[in-house]
């Protein structure tokens, strides 16, 4: 959603969109998250504040998403909610600090104050041209952020069988899964002279 300054009254503002799934869709390619895809629409609720010459936005989203269990390659949905707040600054006359060569960033970032509220790094804090706020890239980051790791369908979720591939919480193949021994391994490349009789 895109936010102009002049709508944001002493009161703050309250605003909410869908985003579609496609639009999600996009986001996670070219994130390279290829174990997700959009389930449905999103919801993104948020409100805005001036607070102290900045906009602080504290934001609600629910995100529609479907994954594949790590172990047993099931597809499952997953609702993800998350929430966080992010402050926007108007844009100092020089930001392109984390664009000059290595060797020159802490000069220049020395120059342009240590403060707390110019550190680039901070998630919360957020540059804008001071006009309007366009909350899509916030989002962004925060749905990437927020996408979990290693999902299991179930915590006992017995996942495929190594040997036929068959689906072990449907059925059980009967397949020999155990281990072999290290110990036994070396043994069989031994060569045993035969036994005398
Ligand atoms: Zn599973
Ligand atoms: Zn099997």
């Amino acid at each position: 959603m895109i936010v102009a300054v002049d709508e944001i009254g002493n009161s703050g503002i309250d605003r909410a969109e869908g985003i579609a799934a496609e639009a999600l869709d996009e986001t996670l390619r070219e994130a390279g998250e290829s174990d997700w895809r959009a389930a449905g629409e999103a919801t993104f609720e948020a409100r805005f504040d001036k607070v102290a010459g900045k906009i602080l936005m504290r934001a609600r989203a629910l995100v529609r998403l479907q994954t594949d269990c790590k172990r047993c390659l099931v597809a499952m949905p997953i609702e993800l909610p998350f929430e966080f707040t992010v402050q926007f600054s108007s844009k100092p006359a020089r930001v392109e600090v984390d664009a000059r060569p290595s060797s020159e960033p802490k000069r220049l970032r020395d120059e342009v104050g240590t403060g707390a509220s110019f550190d680039l790094s901070a998630p919360d804090e957020e540059f804008f041209d001071g006009k309007a706020i366009d909350t899509a890239e916030v989002f962004r980051e925060q749905l990437l952020l927020n996408l979990p790791m290693g999902l299991v369908c179930r915590d006992d979720c017995k996942g495929l069988c190594p040997v036929c591939g068959e689906q072990l919480n449907q059925r059980e193949c009967g397949c020999d899964r155990r281990p072999m021994d290290p110990r036994w391994e070396a043994l069989r490349s031994i060569k045993l002279p035969p036994t005398e009789s």
